[in-house]
């Protein structure tokens, strides 16, 4: 099991859901204390998390109907947690006497159930929607999460299974250079080619067209909702086919390559050039780079990742000659020495020679 924890990236409204979340929590577990002191005090009881909550649902659920606004895990958790600061009081030497929650100090909560991670670094939660993190998620099952708050920046924290143990493979080749395109998927220095498969062509060719059924409607209209849960569907479908796709090369890779070369992308430089930047993103390197990261530990090869500025596009990877490569031109002409080859594989090369240097 391995364990992550992230920053959220909340809007107003998130931020309010997550504060009463964690509100909640708090309000339980100082219930539940004051509660646990005076049936100690009176009759030397331990009550258990699970009395607390049947207690909390009677007594306080009803009096402070905030509670139904949010997560039934958030108090419930907190009640656990209780019993837990309980019993270490009781059972681990100098272990203090649980303390009253502070509002603004350590704030946080828990949630299980739905938990599902979207493309990239969405996660959805239940009771309070989809979240947007900074950091791209690993897409694996997620069965519980915590969520806290310090100096007023909102963190998620969950464990995830990493599968199988890493099983080194028998390597096919020493090093593979790879070069990830707009048209292609990727190209190898070995001469392989990865497509841009049909389907996925068809389902965005798809998605442009519904885009514009969209944006036709009238906003707020039941026709306008209707086509924008296709929209959302049709989102998926794409994103799954590419995901598919990334899968199959990344696997590829690390299983059968020694070395594997790739180069680093500046993507927000790149946003400059809007074509491009929407190809970019569409490509999903960086679900790439974290595929072929995490595969490349798996199957015991190594990943090298060249700088950004290395200029993989415009040398001769025939003679080292250098020279610009605007972006339309598909194929390499080299002035000096007039070697010839596809854009894409002469920089796949040079990424594969980069290593030899
Ligand atoms: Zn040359």
């Amino acid at each position: 099991m391995k364990s992550i924890k992230t920053k959220l990236k909340v809007n107003n409204q998130q931020k309010t859901i997550l504060a009463k979340h964690a509100g909640v929590a708090r309000h339980a577990y100082n219930w539940g204390l004051a509660t646990c002191i005076t049936e100690y005090e009176s009759n030397k009881k331990r009550l258990s998390a699970i009395t607390l909550h049947k207690r909390l649902v009677r007594e306080v659920k009803s009096e402070n109907p905030w509670y139904y606004e949010v997560s039934k895990c958030a108090p419930q958790q907190a009640l656990r947690d209780l019993e837990r600061a309980f019993k270490n009081f009781l059972t681990i030497p100098k272990r203090g006497f649980p303390v009253f929650k502070k509002k603004g100090k350590k704030d946080s909560f828990y949630l299980e159930g739905s938990i599902k991670i979207l493309q990239g670094n969405y996660i959805k939660l239940p009771r309070i929607g989809i979240v947007k993190t900074y950091e791209i998620l690993p897409s694996l099952p997620v069965k519980n999460v915590t969520i806290s708050k310090r100096a007023n920046n909102w963190y998620i924290s969950f464990k995830y299974d990493l599968g199988p143990e890493p099983t080194p493979t028998l390597k096919q080749r020493d090093i593979i250079g790879v070069d990830l395109g707009i048209n292609t998927l990727a190209t190898c220095s070995d001469g392989s080619k990865f497509a841009n498969i049909k389907a996925y062509r068809q389902a965005k060719k798809q998605l442009v067209r519904h885009q514009r059924a969209v944006s036709k409607k009238v906003i707020g209209s039941k026709n306008r909702r209707k086509a924008v849960k296709k929209l959302a569907k049709l989102h998926k479908k794409v994103a799954d086919i590419r995901a598919d796709a990334l899968h199959k090369l990344t696997s590829w890779l690390a299983k059968n390559h020694s070395t594997i070369v790739i180069e680093d992308l500046n993507v927000s430089g790149m946003l400059k050039n809007h074509k491009l930047a929407s190809a970019i993103a569409d490509c999903g390197f960086y679900e790439f780079k974290r595929q072929l990261t995490y595969k490349c530990e798996w199957y015991g090869s190594e990943l090298v990742i060249v700088d950004r500025y290395y200029p993989s596009s415009q040398i001769c990877s025939n003679c080292g000659h250098q020279q610009k490569m605007p972006l339309h031109l598909r194929t390499y002409e080299c002035s000096e020495c007039g070697f010839e080859t596809d854009r894409d594989f002469n920089a796949a090369v040079n990424l594969k020679n980069y290593v030899n240097q």
